[in-house]
């Protein structure tokens, strides 16, 4: 166990390996600790989708940045990464929600976002299994991807240790230590380790170690799952990622068969800190109820998905925020605590990015682009309320590709 590290980083999933390799990269002796292991709790439960444009031009940079980290990969970290750049189609089928798919592509475009209108025809030529028939309007992202996703914070975790990081699974953090407003050293089960400066990348548990300092981070865990069916003859590994957006459910190729997840209207908020200590996301019960009536509400687009064989049912922790923005910044008051959180539902595939211009923040001093839209202090007092904010963060699960505001 080693004694002293430049930084500590919280937490070894999609954020935490990210933001551990790039600061190994930027010469920082960095100590990665994960209560488990690597890659072993919501992280590898993700779709591995990639979803460029985001409500917020922030995000959608910091989107676009990693998908082009996932490009160059190998030539940035020296470890190999396997994904499928099969694009991503997504349609609406009311004219309010086609509104919005206009908007999405003009901002876009805006962005240098290789995103366009298709048609419907085109649309059922990319991915025959899809039903485009009722849509209003379909736009296209040649560039979008997906993968496995697990490959990518465990080629990260490798790639920061080949730069000296220790990574240390099976070591949870139990206090941080802070003397007159600054972060002094971390305490874990196997010892101590002394440092000016922790990430809190914990996911669920982003909120218990904030709160070894007394630090409110206002994110809620949010129950969000898939599954996967087994092989369907029409389907090919290159065909793209479908979402449908009025109804928030997402398709694609997986294994020969297709994968499905979504965002029920009534979803399932979970405070790990009400549970044991020893509670891991694969203890986190699941329920196929919510995914059958998303099925079921994309009968007409997906009818070969009706009565398919279920081949894996999954399911995992995102942790929401009220606005559907990360959470990723200096805590005011604490010198040398970095909250990286409020993935969104959305934290594997802007992991790279995120970790890049983090670790540039802390290297440098300030950050690389202006991150106060992701500032930790931006909600307003009435979401110091647990309840509130549960209902905040709920609803914007909800309407998790809507670009309506969450109401007051
Ligand atoms: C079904 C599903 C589908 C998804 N689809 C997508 C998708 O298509 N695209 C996308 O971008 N995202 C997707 N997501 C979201 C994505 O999984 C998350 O955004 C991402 O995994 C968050 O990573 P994380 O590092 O915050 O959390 P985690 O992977 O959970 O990592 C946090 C780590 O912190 C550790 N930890 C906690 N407390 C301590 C402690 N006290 N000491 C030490 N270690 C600690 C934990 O053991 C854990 O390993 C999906 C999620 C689910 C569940």
């Amino acid at each position: 166990m080693i004694q002293e590290a430049d930084a500590v980083v919280i937490g070894a999933g999609a954020f935490g390996t990210s933001i551990a390799f790039h600061l190994a990269r930027r010469g920082r002796k960095v100590a990665l600790l994960d209560k488990a292991g690597v890659a072993s709790q919501t992280s590898p439960r993700a779709a591995g989708l990639t979803q460029q444009i985001r409500t917020d031009p922030l995000m959608t940079e910091l989107a676009m940045l990693s998908v082009r980290k996932i490009e160059r990969f190998v030539e940035e970290t020296g470890e190999p990464l396997a994904f499928q750049q099969s694009g991503s189609i997504k349609l609406a089928r009311t004219p309010d929600f086609a509104a919005q798919i206009h908007d999405e592509v003009r901002r876009g475009k805006e962005a240098g976002l290789d995103i366009e209108l298709i048609s419907k025809d085109e649309a059922h030529r990319l991915a025959p299994w899809l039903v485009p028939d009722r849509a209003e309007a379909i736009w296209y992202t040649r560039s979008d991807l997906y993968l496995e996703p697990g490959d990518l914070p465990r080629a990260y975790a490798r790639a920061a240790q080949r730069l000296g990081a220790a990574v240390l699974s099976e070591t949870a953090v139990t206090a941080i230590g802070t003397r007159d407003g600054a972060v002094e050293r971390v305490v874990t089960e196997r010892g101590e380790i002394r440092t000016p400066l922790v990430v809190d990348s914990a996911g669920a548990w982003t909120r218990v170690v904030a709160e070894m300092t007394g630090i409110r981070v206002p994110i809620v865990p949010t129950r969000h799952q898939l599954y996967i069916t087994r092989p369907i003859p029409i389907v090919r590994p290159e065909q793209p990622i479908v979402r449908v957006l009025d109804v928030n459910v997402y398709v694609r190729p997986e294994r020969g068969g297709l994968m499905l997840g979504g965002y029920e209207p009534d979803p399932l908020a979970v405070d790990v800190r009400a549970l044991p200590p020893s509670f891991q996301i694969k203890d986190l019960a699941l329920d196929f109820a919510p995914l059958k009536r998303l099925t079921e509400a994309v009968a007409d687009q997906f009818p070969v998905l009706q009565g398919a064989e279920i081949a894996e049912h999954r399911g995992g922790l995102p942790t929401m925020t009220a606005d559907g923005r990360h959470i990723v910044d200096q805590v005011p008051g604490m010198q040398g605590f970095f909250v990286c959180s409020g993935c969104c539902v959305g934290g594997l595939s802007i992991s790279p990015g995120i970790g890049e211009v983090l670790a540039a923040w802390i290297a440098d001093g300030q950050p690389p682009l202006d991150l106060s839209p992701l500032r930790l202090t931006r909600f307003g007092p009435e979401l110091q309320d647990d309840e509130r904010l549960r209902q905040a963060c709920l609803w914007r699960y909800a309407h998790h590709y809507s670009d309506q505001p969450t109401p007051e």
